[in-house]
């Protein structure tokens, strides 16, 4: 048996939480593929390494001198060093890294670091080999090398009974460091699991499991026992921050299960992601989450319902501009496209120019400042009038719905609010289905 263990940058921040970290591998002997973040908060004001190398970085990039910010970095990691009590100098890997600096090696390879020596630390600490992830996780143009990454990752770990593979980083084929978008260690544990076929992905965090809502909104709420790849999919890209979006396929692949689990209450079950499963959830709804920072453009045009390619024409003045859509509602004469504000703002008016060039609309509307909430749930197909109490409760706390959007699989309801009542939105729809039922 072959568990594979990620630990997250709060589970690493000091060598107190190493120690904890010590104590789950060495619990469990299966625990042989640790996968480690880089060292993250000690608490709520602190730093996380990942964003200090980036400022430090950005120093050296402009030919600054950044002894002081790289001098702060050593610090903490010879802080966790002398808390251990390792016998270990990092003084080689510190002046290569200032001398990398000093060429200019990337910002990725700069970010790199935090995870590749807080690699060398745990495989200090607990005994393991220590394999580089620039030696096993392979990057091409078009994202990371599944293939190779695969024939590589099996080939040196079968011959390798325990190991610490840092997360974040591979490399590209000319050997220069290319790291995944952050928090992407979770999938550096992902794609070492299904190398393998490991029996379990452990994913260890600083909360128990995965929860109904976002505990930074709601206080204190439910956890969620089993989800299932899909639902958690859904939950993740609405911005459920606690596993990275893309960290689910290569498990994915091979059916391998995640168990998120809180290194600072290792007794806690946590939560269990799983291909399908006969389990009901607790609740009629699994999860809530949410992202704030959306606009709507909105057509209107008579009878645009029967005029022939309206709809792709719509989406073309998107795609001309390099813009992704999120939803798109329409009714009989209107035709709305939700987009990220982000990306949309500067490209505003070449889209509304387009736009009447290809669809020659009656008018068009565009409103910013707009949150989308998920509601998710595979309980939600079997359930009649889950809509209906979203609703109620929306309207109860006097919150205008903009939006609504129903998946066909019935997974999911998406629904539209102005930025400020997301919160309130969140609130409002977690107590309907969780605390009125506790
Ligand atoms: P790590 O550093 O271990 O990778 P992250 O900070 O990436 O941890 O993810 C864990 C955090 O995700 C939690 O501390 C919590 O604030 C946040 N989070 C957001 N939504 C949820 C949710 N639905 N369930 C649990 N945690 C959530
Ligand atoms: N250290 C990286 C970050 O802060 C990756 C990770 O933690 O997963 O984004
Ligand atoms: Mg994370």
């Amino acid at each position: 048996m072959a568990k594979v263990v990620k630990f997250g940058g709060s589970s690493l921040a000091s060598a107190e939480q190493f120690k904890k970290v010590g104590d789950i591998i060495r619990a469990d002997a299966d625990r042989r593929y640790v996968v480690p973040s880089a060292p993250g908060k000690r608490d709520k004001k602190d730093t996380k390494v990942t964003d200090m190398l980036y400022a430090c970085y950005e120093l050296a990039e402009e030919d600054k001198d950044f002894s002081k910010e790289l001098k702060a970095i050593r610090a903490r990691y010879d802080e966790i060093i002398k808390g251990l009590k390792l016998k270990l100098s990092l003084d080689d890997e510190f002046d290569a890294i200032e001398n990398n600096f000093k060429f200019k090696y990337g910002k990725d390879y700069a970010a790199s670091r935090g995870e590749y020596l807080n690699g060398i630390i745990m495989a200090n600490y607990l005994g393991y080999e220590f394999i580089d992830a620039a030696d096993v996780i392979c990057f091409n143009n078009d994202g990371y090398d599944v293939k190779k990454t695969n024939r590589l990752l099996a080939k040196r770990l079968s011959k390798c009974e325990r190991a610490v593979i840092p997360g974040f980083y591979g490399a590209l084929p000319d050997g220069s460091i290319k790291t995944f978008s952050r928090g992407g260690s979770d999938i550096t544990g992902s794609i070492v699991a299904r190398a393998i076929k490991a029996d379990v992905y452990e994913n260890w965090t600083d909360v128990s499991g995965f929860l109904v809502a976002d505990p930074r909104i709601i206080d204190n709420p439910a956890g969620i026992e089993t989800i299932t790849y899909r639902e958690l999919r859904e939950l993740s890209y609405m911005g459920a921050s606690v596993l990275h979006e893309e960290a689910i396929f290569p498990v994915r692949q091979e059916g391998i299960p995640i168990n998120i689990r809180n290194t600072n209450a290792p007794e806690d079950n946590g939560t269990w992601i799983v291909e399908s499963t006969c389990q009901k959830s607790k609740y009629v709804i699994t999860g809530i989450a949410g992202k704030k920072g959306f606009c709507s453009i909105n057509i209107e045009k008579e009878m645009m319902n029967s005029e022939i390619g309206f709809g792709r024409r719509v989406l073309q003045a998107f795609e001309q501009n390099d813009i992704s859509f999120e939803h798109t509602p329409s009714g009989i004469d209107t035709f709305t496209v939700f987009v990220h504000q982000d990306e949309f703002i500067d490209k505003e008016q070449k889209v509304v120019s387009a736009l009447h060039r290809l669809c020659n609309p009656d008018s068009i509307d565009i409103e910013a400042d707009l949150a989308l909430i998920a509601v998710v749930g595979r309980g939600m197909k079997s359930t009649r009038g889950t809509a209906g109490r979203i609703f109620s409760a929306l309207a109860h706390s006097r919150i205008n719905v903009k939006m609504i959007d129903q998946g066909s699989s019935e997974l999911n309801i998406i629904i539209g609010v102005a930025n400020a009542d997301f919160e309130e939105a969140i609130k409002a729809i977690y107590d309907i289905f969780v605390t009125t039922k506790l």
